[in-house]
């Protein structure tokens, strides 16, 4: 299959081909047709198989002609700042030899400017909800809109965004085609898509919850105290070009990298606390090369896209399961091998065995030689590791949020039957 057989016309082709693109991915053959056929969609695809693509490429296609009525065409919501920007980056080098305007609506960034730069007719607008809303509230008119896109849904939903998309909605005009594509099925997002989506065509290219094929997963047992350590060791030893390095807090990211600095590594760190300015900066100097390890919480595992990053390390497991698919996400992408390793203490037994149970697979325990874990330690600890499996049991009754986004699936959502908490916003 080739991106021409699919009906992709000559400047997208030429774009694709600079990118040296050499054949369409599963998500993007089959959704490209049906986008073009101006069909509504309903894709389940993970980050990494190409999802941009497959829905930037056939609305610029279809936005082609210039309309003369100025307003805007396209919208694209994504959760995250930084994933706007990559949205909006790539769809800015596959319109390299078309005549389109594009923008990005993200917080941040003067909204007195980007008001006015709205007005020179502007076709696509890639945006956070939050912001979006922000530049209706001041008159924005979508009364255009040809074609809404909400990609990463479910994330969206995760972060609290469920009523600002709930009040853009129905300022669209009636005839429009919806795009929705998420990682992972809930309850929320399909809720979502029957109040709007018309009799959409479903695509699914990746099993629920399943990471990415390409991917090889080890976990490898080691105590606390030494997770450090052994992280360095690994980078060192098996020569890691760059890494991204996984931690469930804040606090452990600075730790961590702190650590790190002083084995001499070049380490970056992103997470909430830091600002938006600063996390972009970060992340632009680890894509530069800047850094050989970048080190984050899991608000930044959604956004990010880094090419050909090999490796992922979760140097603490998560503590929303799903995460640990984004985050391995982040490796192995558009079938590129990857590998993703985790370093799990006697604390994180029972959090693996609930990452298996819903990726449903196991994943290879090994431990690297020199840093096997003391035995003492195990025996002194079991009884603090079963409190603390009861206390997790117990917590799932009652989630609390905490301040870095934490999810509640579905599933939990249920059995608290509490009303989910929403997360820090962004945009
Ligand atoms: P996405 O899932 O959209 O985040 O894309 C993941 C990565 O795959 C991005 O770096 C894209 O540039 C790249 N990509 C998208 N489509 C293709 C393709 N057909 N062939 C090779 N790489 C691709």
């Amino acid at each position: 299959m080739s991106f021409e057989k699919l009906g992709v016309f000559k400047p997208l082709l030429d774009a694709i081909e600079d990118l040296a693109y050499t054949r369409p991915t599963t998500i993007q053959q089959r959704a490209i047709p049906l986008v073009l056929q101006k069909k509504d969609i309903f894709a389940t695809a993970q980050t990494g198989t190409g999802k941009t693509a497959a829905f930037a490429l056939p609305i610029l296609q279809r936005l082609r002609k210039h309309q003369e009525s100025k307003g805007i065409r396209a919208i694209i919501l994504s959760p995250t700042r930084e994933l706007s920007i990559q949205i909006y980056e790539d769809i800015n080098a596959y319109a390299k030899y078309m005549d389109i305007k594009t923008d990005i609506l993200v917080g941040g960034k003067d909204l007195e400017k980007q008001r006015k730069r709205l007005k020179h007719g502007t076709e696509i607008v890639i945006a956070t909800p939050g912001r979006l809303l922000e530049h209706i509230e001041n008159g924005l008119n979508l009364s255009d809109v040809e074609i809404f896109v909400l990609d990463e849904a479910d994330r969206m939903l995760d972060m609290g965004f469920t009523k600002d998309i709930r009040k853009i909605h129905p300022l669209l005009p009636k005839r429009h085609q919806t795009l929705l594509f998420s990682a992972t099925f809930s309850d929320k997002v399909r809720k979502l898509s029957k109040l709007i989506l018309t009799k959409p065509a479903f695509i699914e290219t990746a099993k629920k919850n399943t990471t990415v094929d390409t991917i090889n997963q080890i976990a490898y047992q080691v105590d606390t105290a030494r997770k450090a350590e052994l992280l360095a060791y690994l980078i060192g030893s098996r020569n890691f070009p760059q890494v991204l390095v996984f931690t469930r807090t804040k606090a452990s990211a600075d730790e961590l990298a702190e650590e790190l600095k002083k084995d001499g590594l070049k380490v970056g760190v992103i997470h909430g606390d830091k600002t938006k300015a600063k996390r972009l900066k970060t992340l632009t100097q680890f894509k530069e090369g800047k850094f050989r390890v970048l080190v984050a919480t899991d608000i930044a595992s959604r956004g990010l896209d880094i090419e050909e990053l090999p490796y992922v390390i979760n140097y603490e497991l998560p503590s929303i399961s799903e995460d640990y698919v984004h985050r391995v996400g982040r490796t192995g992408r558009a079938g590129r091998e990857g590998e993703a390793i985790s370093l799990i203490d006697i604390y994180e037994k029972y959090d693996i065995k609930e990452i298996e149970k819903l990726i449903g697979q196991k994943i290879p325990k090994d431990v690297v030689e020199g840093f096997e874990p003391d035995p003492n330690i195990r025996r002194k600890d079991v009884d603090e590791v079963k409190l603390k499996a009861e206390h997790k049991r117990e917590a799932k009754k009652f989630v609390k949020h905490k301040k870095e986004p934490k999810r509640v699936t579905a599933k939990l959502l249920k059995s608290a039957k509490k009303k989910r908490k929403t997360t820090k916003r962004d945009g």
